[in-house]
């Protein structure tokens, strides 16, 4: 290649990343939908709730799906008592994060992978219309948190891998494992809303181990990513890049 050739075809490559970059500013300024999933109310709040805040506080239109209502959470307490405990923290918490919840009847500790409920996370997903969506690593030791990524990218895939696809950590080195992030969130301004709609479970006694685990993730991904507290995901490599809170 003669040196006028490397040049143009350099030329051409940035042209094509700044034409990328144009395209993202532009949607920016739209209005987006952003899905939130996770298997039990609390997951997409200790995992991304200071995010949560930040899109909504931007104007764009949040929807948390919990997989299940947290039946088989709270000990001594039968499914159905504990289901209705839970909804109501899940609805409290999506409450202060300026977020819809929804609910898809899958149960707590039961939760199934099947061609079925592939197809209705599917169908929930394809209804609510989102721009982004975000949900749980899959390698991670707890079975509701793997059932809920899988059908999720299950729904993205034969969906037409149409949105930005990133993943959320909970509990990192016990519960998610080998988490390497791409991307990073400020969520410095929106901790306090954070807490608030973690310490809102109250039937989770979240707020007594906050700082042995969400705590000092928050800090060390702020650590990594150059902020006072951050929120970390990975993105799914095939899926188009998202618009992140900047
Ligand atoms: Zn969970």
């Amino acid at each position: 290649m003669k040196r006028r050739e490397i040049l143009k075809s350099g030329a051409a490559g940035i042209i094509a990343s700044s034409s990328i970059g144009a395209d993202v500013w532009r949607k920016s300024a739209e209005k987006m939908k952003i899905l939130v999933t996770g298997a039990h109310p609390d997951d997409p709040e200790t995992g991304c709730g200071g995010t949560i805040a930040r899109y909504s506080q931007a104007g764009h239109d949040v929807t948390v799906l919990y997989l299940t209502r947290g039946e088989a959470g709270i000990p001594g307490t039968g499914h159905e008592e504990a289901a209705a405990i839970r909804t109501h923290e899940a609805e409290a918490a999506c409450k202060i994060l300026g977020a819809k919840p929804l609910f898809a009847g899958q149960v707590d500790g039961d939760t199934m992978v099947t061609n079925e409920w592939n197809k209705k996370i599917g169908s929930i997903i394809a209804s609510e219309k989102p721009d982004i969506i975000f949900t749980q690593w899959p390698v991670d030791t707890h079975r509701d948190h793997r059932a809920c990524a899988l059908m999720v990218y299950d729904a993205w895939l034969y969906g037409g891998r149409k949105q930005a696809f990133y993943y959320y950590e909970v509990m990192t080195g016990s519960q998610t494992m080998n988490f390497n992030p791409t991307d990073y969130v400020d969520i410095s301004g929106t901790i306090k809303r954070k807490w608030d709609a973690c310490f809102v479970h109250e039937s989770q006694k979240i707020r007594e181990t906050y700082d042995q685990d969400h705590g000092k993730m928050e800090i060390f991904r702020g650590m990594e990513g150059g902020y006072q507290y951050a929120e970390a995901f990975v993105r799914l490599q095939q899926s188009k890049q998202g618009i992140l809170p900047a």
